[in-house]
């Protein structure tokens, strides 16, 4: 048996057996960030995500400050999912030798702004060199309120599945990317800088993990049909998605139009658009929209709600419909 054939997520499963947290006062392998008591009222949150080249990124295609910015990005996008704050950040990276210092400069001065930005500072790391590939690895901390963090596990059926930005603008830039699209129109920069420079919702997160009707949350990094599934499985719940409901950018929908991709397929399937997946209870939902609108002058975006089914359905013009494509699977088939 190879690992292509169990996939990512069967392999992380067969990792988190050894190592049960259930019972303990330790949250380990299983949510966005691991989780465990600092102080009576804080906990103290860790989450780490490796980046490698021609597999995240592909080194002609992202400049160096942009790919710095998002190594790190990705790990506070996972501080943000549990409502935290990030405290320190630990850089691992793996460098061929033949690499101009010029652009690691460039590179190292994406993380700089964005962990001043971010309030995160570098304390530490690992450097060695590569047979070829660049290799950044960063493993962040944060804390958050004890009593305000959010979980996976939380989702109750009847909740409103909410996001807190729009989708596939990240996975419609990676296309053009791939497609080696000359990148001449705004639209096109402006997707593919979505993919390149993700903007942690650190904000929004914390702002959500202040309300209790907010039941659970993670940040949107495999597309939210795959990531639906994690809430589900932590929360032993159903979900149904409105397909008509996904909140696209116009910038998309032109985009879509002109190159004929499906753009619903992109929004639902398509990773890496690090927005925030909430669920909220179904009586609270419009109190709290009007307030993420006040605070963020953007909506909060209903997308679906929670059943108590256990599976996953989409829906179209009010008749359940399938979907053809997953979510992402670093295993799985191409
Ligand atoms: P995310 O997309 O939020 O970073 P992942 O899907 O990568 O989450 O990981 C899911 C969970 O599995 C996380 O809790 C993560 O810490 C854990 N995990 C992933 N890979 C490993 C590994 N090699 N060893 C231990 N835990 C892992
Ligand atoms: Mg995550």
């Amino acid at each position: 048996m190879r690992l292509a054939e169990i996939g990512e997520f069967n392999l992380i499963e067969r990792i988190r057996r050894v190592f049960e947290t259930a019972g303990s006062e330790v949250l380990g392998i299983g949510d966005d960030c691991a989780v465990w008591d600092l102080d009576r009222d804080h906990v103290q949150l860790a989450t780490t995500d490796l980046l490698i080249e021609n597999r995240h990124f592909l080194r002609q295609a992202i400049s160096p400050r942009d790919l710095g910015h998002k190594s790190l990005a990705v790990n506070l996008s996972d501080i943000a999912a549990m409502g935290g704050t990030p405290t320190a950040a630990f850089l691992s990276i793996g460098l061929p030798g033949d690499l101009e210092v010029a652009w690691w400069d460039d590179c190292f001065d994406g993380i700089r702004a964005l962990s001043e930005s971010s309030g995160c500072p570098l304390l530490g790391g690992d450097t060695t060199r590569s047979h070829g590939d660049i290799v950044i690895n960063f493993a962040v901390l944060g804390t958050a309120e004890k009593s305000r963090v959010k979980y996976r596990s939380g989702a109750k059926p009847g909740d409103v599945i909410a996001v807190t930005g729009c989708l596939g603008d990240s996975a419609g830039g990676l296309r053009l990317l791939l497609d080696n699209d000359p990148l001449e129109m705004d639209d096109h920069r402006a997707l593919v800088n979505v993919h390149h420079r993700p903007v942690p919702h650190l904000k929004e997160g914390r702002w959500l993990a202040g309300h209790p009707e907010v039941h659970a949350m993670l940040d949107v990094s495999d597309g939210v049909d795959s990531d639906i599934r994690h809430v589900m499985k932590a929360s032993s719940v159903g979900a149904e998605i409105d397909l008509d409901r996904l909140p696209v950018s116009d910038r998309l929908g032109r985009t879509a139009a002109q190159m004929g991709w499906a753009v619903e397929e992109l929004a639902v399937a398509g990773g890496e658009d690090y927005v925030l997946l909430c669920t909220v209870a179904a009586s609270a939902f419009d109190r709290l929209a009007n307030g993420f609108q006040e605070e963020f002058n953007r909506p909060l975006y209903a997308i679906g709600t929670m059943t108590g089914s256990h599976q996953r359905s989409y829906r179209r013009g009010g008749n359940v419909t399938a979907l053809k494509s997953a979510g992402f699977d670093h295993f799985g088939a191409p």
